[in-house]
């Protein structure tokens, strides 16, 4: 059997990431890893989800945990989540909500109610590699988004047109962004509104680490800074992605679109096409754990992490090298290094990885064109004070020699 030759177009775009198979090689018990974007498993509520899941399986709730339910989601979850929304000046209720399998699979139904082959959607260089790979599979083509430099909307579409193309939507992580860690500030979400409402387009914002704001000033979402200005979110164009993947646990796979109800009413139909709807099980647990210590069990996230965090940027201070930069992030996991020009992130983890067994994540696969190539991800949230220190001293030693 020849696969190739009945394989879709768009599988032709849906490759294995060179990253991720050398991240495989990374479970040997000697490397310090600054690699994976994932929540400290020591961190996880497990007691008190084990309480939920023994209720959500007790009584008569067993049988709604157990059967086919609605795509849109379990009701009392998407109430709670609404007034979390509502709490971050987005006042919605729960039509305005769509549970998802993780805020990936929010994504990939974005794409596909978005993208016909040949759209362009604009992200930012860098931007969370996962997006790449989920918008992917709907075959667009990508243009730089820069939230930070005023480009003329014109340009954008005259580019686009150039092409042949129509711009759809413009993607970002606006808060402690997977790679970089950087938010992005007040200003620049008003000037990229104004950008979309130009260029008719839809924004995704993606706001898997929102709610892990160590210190600094909290920035309104774009939604809701779009909501002060169209007075309702039914008119609103910014569709808000959220997750319970890093204030919770990643492997429940609870995360939500917010937005006006008729693109959740579009989203739906999708939804009931593909899965039909999240897990209950999952969902009636998120809700009564969420419910009980949300807000506690974040803020002991956020001591833990933004002592790393700390950690981490005062062993950069100490150990990297002149020609270096890094950024200085206020909440999330990740800080960003730029290395001189020249030098490849690709080509320092391999040499890492076989002299100084540190592990990182190389900044090229996260550019939609492989650019930037002297750029690197660390993570700090799963390293000890101690893994902090001594990787980050033996990735200063590599980059001097
Ligand atoms: N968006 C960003 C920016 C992420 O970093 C991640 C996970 N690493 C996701 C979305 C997907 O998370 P989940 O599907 O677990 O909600």
């Amino acid at each position: 059997m020849q696969w190739t030759d009945v394989l879709a177009t768009r599988s032709t775009r849906m490759k294995a990431s060179e990253i991720r198979e050398l991240l495989k090689l990374l479970d040997q018990p000697d490397i310090i890893s600054f690699a994976g974007g994932i929540p400290d498993p020591a961190l996880f509520p497990a007691d008190a989800f084990a309480a939920a899941f023994a209720t959500a399986m007790s009584g008569s709730t067993a049988a709604t945990a157990l059967q086919y339910s609605v795509s849109e989601g379990y009701r009392p979850l998407r109430d709670w989540i609404a007034g979390c929304m509502a709490d971050l000046g987005i006042p919605c209720d729960a039509e305005n909500i769509l549970i998802t399998s993780g805020s990936q699979q929010g994504l990939d139904y974005l794409g596909k109610l978005m993208i016909s082959p040949g759209d362009t959607v604009m992200v930012t260089w860098p931007t969370y590699l996962g997006a790449l790979g989920a918008f992917n599979a709907y075959e667009p083509r990508y243009v730089r988004l820069d939230p930070m430099a005023n480009t003329s909307p014109e340009a954008v579409k005259a580019e686009a047109a150039a092409a042949g193309s129509t711009v759809k939507f413009a993607y970002l992580t606006a808060d402690f962004s997977n790679p970089t860690g950087e938010t992005i500030p007040v200003a620049a979400r008003h000037a990229l509104l104004d950008q979309a409402e130009a260029l008719g387009i839809a924004i995704v914002e993606d706001a898997a680490y929102q709610s892990l704001r160590f210190d600094g000033t909290p920035v309104p979402p774009i939604l809701a800074l779009e909501i002060e200005r169209t007075g309702s979110i039914e008119a609103a164009r910014t569709i808000y992605c959220g997750s319970f993947s890093k204030t919770l646990a990643p492997g429940l796979r609870v995360g939500w679109i917010c937005a006006a109800k008729e693109v959740i009413s579009r989203l739906v139909l999708l939804k009931q096409a593909a899965d039909l709807h999240s897990s209950t099980l999952s969902q009636i647990a998120t809700e009564i754990v969420a419910r009980e210590m949300f807000d506690d069990h974040v803020a002991k996230l956020k001591a833990t992490y933004s002592g790393r965090r700390d950690r981490m940027l005062a062993a950069l201070e100490r150990e990297m090298p002149a020609g270096v930069r890094w950024t200085r992030p206020e909440g999330g996991m990740f800080i960003w290094l730029t290395l001189p020009e020249g030098m490849d992130g690709a080509d320092l983890l391999a040499k890492s990885l076989a002299s100084e067994r540190v592990a990182f994540v190389p900044g090229g696969a996260f550019h939609a064109d492989g650019s930037n190539r002297n750029t690197l991800r660390l993570s700090y949230s799963c390293a000890s004070d101690a893994q902090i220190d001594e990787g980050i001293a033996r990735l200063g030693r590599l980059l001097r020699r």
